[in-house]
């Protein structure tokens, strides 16, 4: 574990982040978006935005 987001940011606490609900990716707090009290990371959030499933 490098404990590192993809955009860069060393993470402070890796094992206490909410990973991605759809990809696990555990991001930083500026990558880690809430949607409907579910965490995603933020490329997963955007690609949700564009392309709702019905
Ligand atoms: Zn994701
Ligand atoms: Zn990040």
């Amino acid at each position: 574990m490098q404990g590192t987001c993809e955009c860069g940011m060393t993470l402070e606490r890796p094992s206490s982040r909410t990973g991605c609900a759809l990809c696990g990716t555990i991001g930083c707090r500026s990558c880690s978006i809430e949607v409907e009290a579910t965490h995603y990371c933020r490329w997963c959030a955007t690609s949700l935005a564009h392309g709702q499933p019905a």
